[in-house]
């Protein structure tokens, strides 16, 4: 006997995990998953570079939630119950083994995103989800008793008493029409995580130089991040612009992505203690030219077009930098000043920074706040992280919740 219809919308990883979730809690239920693509998890099976960075060795809820431009208040009470911990937890019991790397990004232990895409499926279907491909959701209506009508791109309908969104970060407000139709508001949106454009031409001679730990000021916006950088041959990327762009998100989408960028190539320096440590090279290595000598830790080739481009001769040597040549470098050297003149293609952006209003949904129970028995999981809400796992915890979590509460076992 069913005891309740419950469809969920969208094949990715917050509709699994809510799909599995409440079909584990409530097996008298009849749970089925829609997807139009032809493939479930198409973005699971790409993340991580293929490996699927699954979640981040971080257990403490508020801490956690720092890690999250856009959602970080409503996600502490939600991490409080399901967190990293019960992430691990939950593939292991499936067989999924997660190791840490040294910054604290979780991967299987296998190095392919396929394991995670495998004990999904396995695991939705031992519950006994109904799982149908190629089956797009155009139109829902609510129906007088309560439930939902569904209008399927083949023509036909289906009807279900609970209904749940999953689907994905809405990179046009298309994207969220099928929330919008139901009552809710998206907040503006936006892409985030990408990389930025500089047309500097001594950059360009640097494509594949990383850098262990630079700081990057985007000023007027107080956006501020240190950690490493990668030069690519159009521009820079990397953790710390990947993050720049998480958290200024809105910002530099008003500016059209044309802004000023500082970067502080050794942030470990100050002012001062950079025009001694200069001083001293002049004393002790005179006759040495100056793009023979890099200051660690920048690579040689960083260093000679660092150099380069901060006035001076190739050929100088340390002995005949002048005064006001040593404090132009150091300027430079601390505060090299880019101007993007755009970002990368919306393929390689990672996640969308806007979504369901999150006001409009209890957190305890993913359930919307408009219109009852309709439930929210993933980046289709206003929520988004930056790299390092956060992006599938929050979708982890929020299809935890969400799938408990139609399952009836979590509530206000
Ligand atoms: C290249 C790349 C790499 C990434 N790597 C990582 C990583 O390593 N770690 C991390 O934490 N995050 C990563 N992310 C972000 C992460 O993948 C997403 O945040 C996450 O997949 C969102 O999951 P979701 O279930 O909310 O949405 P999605 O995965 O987008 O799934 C939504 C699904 O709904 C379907 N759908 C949409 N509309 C309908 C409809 N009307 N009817 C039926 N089906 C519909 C879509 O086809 C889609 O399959 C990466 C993102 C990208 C693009």
């Amino acid at each position: 006997m069913i005891s309740q219809r419950i469809i969920i919308v969208g094949g990715g990883a917050a509709g699994f995990f809510a799909a599995i979730t409440c079909a584990e809690g409530d097996p008298s239920a009849q749970v089925t998953l829609i997807e139009k693509g032809q493939k479930f998890l198409t973005k699971v099976r790409i993340s991580g570079g293929g490996r699927c960075n699954v979640t981040h060795q971080c257990f403490d809820a508020r801490d956690l939630s720092t890690r999250f431009p856009r959602g970080s208040q409503e996600l502490i009470g939600a991490f409080n119950r399901f967190q990293p911990g019960d992430a691990i937890a939950w593939f292991g019991e499936r067989g999924v083994e997660l190791k840490v790397e040294a910054d604290g990004r979780m991967f299987p232990s296998t190095d392919t995103s396929q394991t995670i895409v495998d004990a999904l499926i396995q695991a939705a279907s031992n519950a006994g989800v109904k799982l149908r491909l190629e089956c797009g959701v155009d139109s829902v209506t609510k129906q007088v008793d309560g439930g939902f009508r569904l209008g399927l791109s083949d023509g036909k309908t289906i009807e279900c008493d609970r209904l749940l969104l999953a689907t994905g970060g809405c990179r046009s407000s298309a994207g969220g029409q099928l929330a919008v139709s139901l009552g809710h508001n998206l907040t503006a949106l936006a892409p985030s995580l990408f990389t930025v454009h500089i047309d500097e031409k001594w950059l360009r001679e640097l494509p594949g130089v990383s850098i262990e730990n630079i700081e990057a000021t985007v000023p007027g916006m107080r956006l501020r991040e240190r950690g490493p950088m990668l030069i690519t041959h159009v521009g820079l990327s990397g953790p710390v612009i990947l993050r720049l762009s998480a958290w200024g998100a809105r910002e530099l989408a008003a500016v059209d992505y044309k802004f000023p960028l500082h970067i502080n190539w050794l942030p470990q320096y100050t002012n001062e203690s950079l025009s001694s440590k200069l001083s001293r090279l002049r004393k002790t290595h005179p006759s040495r030219m100056i793009v023979n000598s890099p200051l660690a830790p920048l690579s040689a080739r960083l260093w000679e077009q660092l150099v380069i481009a901060s006035g001076l001769s190739p050929s100088i040597r340390w002995a005949e930098l002048s005064g006001s040549a040593q404090h132009d470098l150091v300027n430079h050297l601390l505060r090299t000043e880019f101007v993007v003149t755009g970002k990368t293609l919306n393929k390689e952006e990672f996640v969308t920074c806007g979504g369901v209003t999150l006001a409009e949904v209890n957190f305890k129970t993913m359930e919307s706040r408009i219109c009852p028995r309709l439930y929210f999981a993933g980046e289709l809400l206003d929520i988004d992280g930056i790299t390092g796992g956060f992006n599938f915890q929050s979708c982890w979590t929020t299809g935890w919740i969400a799938g408990n509460a139609m399952a009836g076992l979590m509530g206000d």
